[in-house]
């Protein structure tokens, strides 16, 4: 990195005092230090030139960080494990970076109230692991779970492949921990199974993408732990028909575990990377879990059936080898989707009676803009990932592919969707939230911002427009 930026001497000085109580490396203005720290996963996000990057071990050191950001006025960038796809864990220019990954440690596991404390550097699926020794589960599993940490997955409300039955980390989130802009430690919520004293400020804080507070310990319920689910897989003869089961699935009372969709190209994408014998004439698959024991037989017969009545041919597993194998192909299309080049990950939601419409819509979107979209979905959820493929040389198809990207959030708007399902506004969708918000929906989310943090130091242009907080 050739440009640099410098924190006011002053705050400088005393952020190396704290850095003193830690141990070496816990603040540094290195330059290749700061670059390996200066962008999430997000492709095609501007990002800034940091000043200086701080890795405190406490609650109170966190506070004291901030009280001395708030004095300066300094803008502060929180990041955990950077696995954000919106940028919203990107530098801006001259901030210090305020990594939470030091907080790593799980403070208490209550078997009881079947909740647990933890600092919001811990990794979910260290914390997933160390609950299920105690016979607990904690569902929230995006599939970035092996990195990504539970104060990210809070700022973000992440989701994952389970959340059709379980929810997403919100639903589990019942108390947290949060160093405001000024250095107040506030802790909101409860432990308790009800609660209903005063605003939701938890669920304030849950998504707010680094821009109201910084998180350094979340409280989350947990459940006694599943049974292992059975697997089905249908392949249809177009995306339409195997979406058209999701509806017709959920009306008849499904509690499906799992409920993911590739179309024909994502298939083509994993074929690519892995032969998993995929039907040659196949236009998309489903693949169904259900964990409920001896009823999860019934319910994918049921799904099975419903598939049929929409074309489909389906397969329920027999052994969980089986079931492993199919799963396989989900989990793979991440890694073969990447080795393809650059891609933009879409996220919209749209209500599940509409997701047969939207991944019909999608190829004419491609076919405008001259780009290829291959597109998954938790189904169940009605939350449809099209990833639009370009070459990033071709500065034609990288505009084309945001247009693409553009007409795809602006097609889940128009069936009555959300702009993101689970990845977050951060940089990379800001421009369209005003859309989904209105005139009165961005008016108070100014006037909350600008009531936590007036001097607007916390990730400032992350959700908002710059502009758009300031009084
Ligand atoms: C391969 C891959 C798969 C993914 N799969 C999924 C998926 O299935 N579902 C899903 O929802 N997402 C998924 N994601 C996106 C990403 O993993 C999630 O958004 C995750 O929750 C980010 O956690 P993190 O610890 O990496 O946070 P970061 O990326 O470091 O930060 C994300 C945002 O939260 C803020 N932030 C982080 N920590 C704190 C804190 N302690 N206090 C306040 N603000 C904070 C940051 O400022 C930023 O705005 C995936 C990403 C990748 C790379």
């Amino acid at each position: 990195m050739s440009a640099s930026a410098s924190l006011p001497t002053s705050l400088d000085s005393a952020l190396r005092s704290i850095a003193g109580e830690l141990p070496a490396e816990a603040y540094t203005t290195d330059p290749d230090i700061l670059a390996s720290y200066r962008t999430d996963h997000a492709p095609f996000c501007p990002s800034g030139i940091p000043a200086a990057l701080v890795r405190p071990r406490s609650t109170e050191q966190v506070a004291e960080v901030m009280r001395r950001a708030y004095e300066h006025s300094v803008p502060v960038v929180p990041q955990a494990a950077r696995t954000g796809l919106a940028g919203g864990a990107n530098a801006v220019d001259g901030c210090l970076l305020l990594s939470v990954e030091r907080l790593d440690r799980i403070l208490e596991i209550d078997t009881v109230d079947q909740t647990a404390r933890a600092e919001a550097g811990v990794v979910n699926a260290v914390f997933s692991r160390a609950v299920a020794e105690h016979g607990l589960f904690y569902p929230p599993d995006p599939s970035s779970w092996e990195t990504s940490t539970l104060g990210g997955n809070a700022a973000t409300n992440a989701g994952g492949l389970c959340c059709v039955k379980y929810g997403v980390t919100g639903d589990f989130v019942r108390g947290l921990t949060v160093v405001l802009a000024d250095g107040t430690v506030l802790r909101t919520g409860r432990r308790t199974a009800k609660g209903v004293a005063g605003y939701d400020l938890t669920h304030l804080f849950v998504g707010s993408e680094g821009t109201l507070g910084v998180i350094t310990e979340v409280t989350v319920a947990l459940r006694p732990a599943a049974e292992r689910p059975l697997t089905a897989v249908a392949f249809f003869p177009t995306a339409g028909a195997a979406c058209a089961v999701v509806p017709d699935f959920m009306a008849d009372g499904a509690r499906p575990s799992l409920l993911e969709f590739m179309d024909r190209p994502t298939m083509d994408v994993v074929s690519g990377y892995q032969d998993l014998g995929f039907p040659s004439d196949a236009g998309a698959m489903l693949i169904a879990q259900s964990d409920r024991g001896e009823l999860a037989r019934g319910d994918l017969e049921r799904f099975a059936r419903i598939a049929e009545s929409h074309g489909g041919e389906a397969l329920v597993a027999t052994d969980p080898a089986e079931a492993e194998l199919l799963l396989q192909a989900r989990r793979l299309v991440g890694i073969a989707t990447e080795r393809l080049g650059s891609y933009l990950a879409d996220d919209v939601c749209v209500p599940r009676r509409r997701l047969a419409e939207m991944v019909e819509r999608l190829p004419a979107i491609a076919e405008r803009h001259g780009v290829r979209v291959t597109t998954v979905a938790h189904a169940g959820d009605g939350n449809v990932h099209p990833h639009v493929l370009f070459d990033r040389n071709d500065e034609g198809e990288v505009q084309r592919a945001h247009e693409a990207f553009g007409a795809i959030m602006d097609l889940g708007l128009a069936l009555g969707g959300t702009i993101t399902g689970e990845h977050g506004v951060g940089l990379l969708k800001r421009d369209w939230l005003a859309k989904e918000l209105g005139p009165a929906g961005l008016r108070v989310h100014r006037e909350v911002k600008a009531a936590l943090d007036p001097r607007h130091i916390l990730n400032p242009g992350k959700v908002l427009a710059a502009s758009g907080t300031r009084r």
